[in-house]
């Protein structure tokens, strides 16, 4: 039986004018709206959990695809997008192409719906015929931007139906600047919901029990490797590692905030920090990467942990010696720039730098962060640019810039470095997705880099067959020569000049 709740008026029906807009158009009308229908205080959170930067636009996909991936990997947690049918559509798209294997729930909407408050009337009626405690432990809703522009109330949902845990967000593009981050938002508030349970009376134990030794939470979606290895790393200090956050379960919830330290490992985590800082977590920067950045990493999560300085020195004696003898072995030669939105772009730039390579930059999508501190300050002693809040006109002017031998980065950097027959990989498919740490880490991206460096040929043999034949004015499909009509082009070029000339001068009266 639903619990009854009054229908809210929405504050502010006329955001529902703004359906259809969003991330490519009305920022500041989205984000005056949503201040005018009482989401001030949560969009100030983001404001100062996931500062902006020189572009303050998501220019990667939908910020709300993070929270919709954290939800969709966790068992037992239903998730359910309340925004316009295009954006569910794209997020839905996409979560299937990265093997969701599950369902996306959607509370649709129209005008109507918006504006009389309906549709958060539909939104608790959906999460009530979902909250079955025998299949559920969770159910998450997120509101998309112009739910969220309209002030849905989402606060106003239960917070437990039947013993199922209800999680109502807003991710809107104009607030979260990344889908980096939107993962935060939903981990973030998950953690704090899980801290509140625990700290009012016993909470369930992991599946497999406690662990013995005292645990590192390891913070941020890592290639599954990485756990291990790290594990292998930090048993010399009688440490383990306790569990991945954003976590797969629920009851790991609990294992996360039942640690010893948490190592930040994606740094963009600010709101799920603030949890583990709350339960009195001591949280340590940076990833066991390359030589120097494992050296230091392994002393600082010893520090962090009151671990003896011999047994920090043997942790080190233990990963050192084999990663001296990867790196002597095998090099990178080459010079490269890198640009991502993941937020492990300083992590793979430290790698790249002691395999070797010339790295010249490294752009990230993501903030500068007290966690990724030590990380910028060594590249930056390298004399590589950092650039946080890369936008993709900076990632590209590098690669203008550097004339790299290999350019990793986002889809359109990898487009454009390919127009210029410059060897490319993209960042979240082909290096994200393997392992990073330790001796497995430098090993792979050796091998990785270098068999796209030795692809030049390729390129170049490929740029000889095919010349200028398809690009510009001659890209696409034709059946016959293309000709080209400069004269026409010049005509239109002039009417259009002239339009504008015409409606700036109405514009100034
Ligand atoms: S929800 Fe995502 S896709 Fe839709 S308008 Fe907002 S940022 Fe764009």
């Amino acid at each position: 039986m639903s619990a009854i709740i009054p229908i809210t008026p929405l504050p502010n029906a006329a955001a529902a004018s703004a359906d259809g807009m969003g991330c490519h158009a009305g920022k500041d009308q989205m984000l005056d709206a949503a201040a005018k229908a009482g989401k001030s205080e949560v969009l100030a959170q983001y404001a100062a959990d996931y500062p902006k930067g020189p572009h303050d636009q998501p220019q990667s996909m939908c910020p709300a695809f993070g929270s919709l991936r954290v939800g969709l990997r966790m068992r037992r947690t239903a998730t359910i997008l309340s925004g316009s049918a295009c954006c569910v559509y794209g997020l839905t798209f996409t979560s299937h192409f990265y093997g969701a294997r599950r369902t996306v729930g959607y509370v649709p909407f129209n005008s109507e719906t918006l504006v009389t408050g309906k549709l958060f009337e539909d939104i608790r009626d959906a999460v009530h015929e979902q909250a079955d405690p025998e299949k559920l432990d969770c159910i998450v809703i997120i509101n998309l931007c112009v739910p969220t522009a309209s002030g849905v109330p989402l606060q106003l949902l239960p917070k437990e139906i039947n013993g199922v845990r209800i999680i109502g967000i807003d991710v809107p593009g104009f607030g979260v600047p990344t889908h980096a981050e939107a993962k935060d938002v939903l981990a973030g508030a998950m953690l704090q919901y899980a801290r509140q349970e625990a700290m009012a009376g016993p909470v369930a134990a992991p599946r497999q029990g406690r662990n013995s030794k005292p645990t590192i939470t390891l913070l941020g979606e890592m290639f599954p490797a990485d756990p291990m290895i790290i594990a292998q790393m930090i048993a010399p200090m009688g440490l383990a590692v306790g569990t991945v956050a954003p976590t797969r379960e629920w009851r790991e919830l609990y294992a996360a905030l039942d640690c010893k330290a948490v190592a930040a490992i994606h740094p963009f985590y600010t709101a799920s920090v603030r949890e583990f800082q709350a339960a009195g977590r001591p949280i340590v920067g940076s990833a066991p990467v390359g030589i120097e950045g494992t050296h230091d990493w392994l002393g600082s999560i010893g520090a962090a942990c009151g671990v003896s300085q011999a047994d920090i020195d043997a942790a080190r004696n233990q990963t050192l010696g084999a990663m001296r003898g990867v790196l002597a072995a095998q090099k990178i030669n080459g010079r490269i720039t890198l640009s991502g939105y993941e937020g492990s772009e300083l992590l793979v730039a430290r790698l790249l730098i002691e395999c070797g390579a010339d790295l010249r930059y490294v752009g990230s999508a993501c903030p500068a962060t007290p966690w990724n501190k030590h990380d910028a300050d060594w590249l930056q002693s390298k004399g590589v640019h950092v650039q946080f809040r890369a936008s993709l006109e900076q990632d590209l002017a590098a690669m203008h810039e550097f004339k790299p031998q290999l350019a990793i980065g986002t889809t359109p950097v990898v487009q454009a470095a390919k127009e210029l027959c410059i060897p490319s990989l993209y960042f979240t498919n082909l290096i994200s997705a393997r392992p990073l740490m330790g001796v497995a880490g430098a090993g792979s991206l050796i091998q990785v880099v270098n068999a796209a460096m030795g692809n030049q040929a390729r390129f170049d043999e490929m740029k000889a067959f095919f010349g200028s034949v398809g690009q510009g004015d001659e890209a696409g499909v034709w059946e016959n020569v293309p000709v080209m009509h400069p004269d026409f082009k010049k005509e239109v070029r002039r009417q259009f000049e002239k339009k504008q000339k015409k409606r700036k001068a109405e514009e100034m009266g």
